[in-house]
């Protein structure tokens, strides 16, 4: 767990700016949900976060600790992607522990760590498939297991339900809210569905043109 903070964050590509100047506290163990129409710089946004792409100016810091020149995998960062992102040729373990692996995590403690969060996910029986032998929403399960098993200072959602139908997405939706009511880890979540804002979000970022133009919680944003 650990507070976020973006200090006048920007984003160009070549002459275009794309992210224009983004100030934001976020506080550990917050859930924010990102909202906004398509274009308007929610995934650079989070990809910059998770040191996806270079931070044109401002600062970004991470548990008090500017991380702007960190690559990815030094920021504590775990990602979940919208069409989930396994490695199709390993099975769901393997899946989940690779990111302990690259990083040296002892293997004891990698077999712990798969387990408590297979138990969680309700994915024991499933360890030793393989991701094309996995439902849509067994497999996002996977994804949310490879980013728990890191215990990482905060989530990166990227529209994690988008791809699942709409049962699943209720399912999955409230098994995030369930995890991160005993994780805590801080959370930042971008999505186009209301619902996922609303049920989700401690506060909502609405994004439009590169500009956070609201912030605050879901009620303070719906009512206005
Ligand atoms: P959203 O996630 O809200 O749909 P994005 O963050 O993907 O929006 O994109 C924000 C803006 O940045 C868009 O205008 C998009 O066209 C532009 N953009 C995104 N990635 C690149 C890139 N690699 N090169 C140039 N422009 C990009
Ligand atoms: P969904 O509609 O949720 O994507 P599917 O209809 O694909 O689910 O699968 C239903 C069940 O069958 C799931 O529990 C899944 O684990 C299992 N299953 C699907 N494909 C395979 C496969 N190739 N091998 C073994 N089990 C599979």
């Amino acid at each position: 767990m650990a507070s976020i903070q973006f200090k006048n964050l920007r984003k160009s590509y070549g002459d275009t700016e794309v992210v224009h100047g983004l100030t934001l506290d976020i506080a550990d163990g917050e859930f924010i949900v990102i909202v906004g129409p398509s274009g308007c710089g929610k995934s650079t946004l989070l990809r910059m976060v998770a040191g996806l792409e270079e931070i044109t100016s401002g600062e970004l810091l991470i548990g008090g600790r500017v991380v702007n020149r960190l690559e990815p995998k030094d920021r504590d960062c775990a990602m979940v992607f919208q069409n989930y992102a396994l490695y199709p040729h390993m099975t769901v373990f393997d899946n989940m522990a690779y990111g302990l692996k690259i990083r040296g995590v002892p293997k004891e403690e990698i077999e712990k760590r798969v387990a408590g969060a297979a138990k969680m996910l309700e994915l024991e029986h499933l360890l030793e498939r393989r991701p094309r032998q996995l439902s849509g929403g067994q497999r996002q399960r996977v994804a949310m297991g490879r980013a728990i098993v890191r215990e990482p200072s905060a989530f990166l959602f990227d529209e994690p339900l988008s791809n699942l139908d709409a049962k699943l997405r209720v399912q999955t939706r409230l098994q995030i809210q369930q995890l991160h009511r005993r994780l805590r880890t801080t959370s930042l979540y971008v999505t186009h569905d209301q619902v996922e804002a609303m049920t989700l979000a401690h506060r909502m970022i609405v994004m439009n043109g590169g500009v956070a133009e609201q912030v605050g919680t879901p009620q303070e944003v719906y009512d206005k």
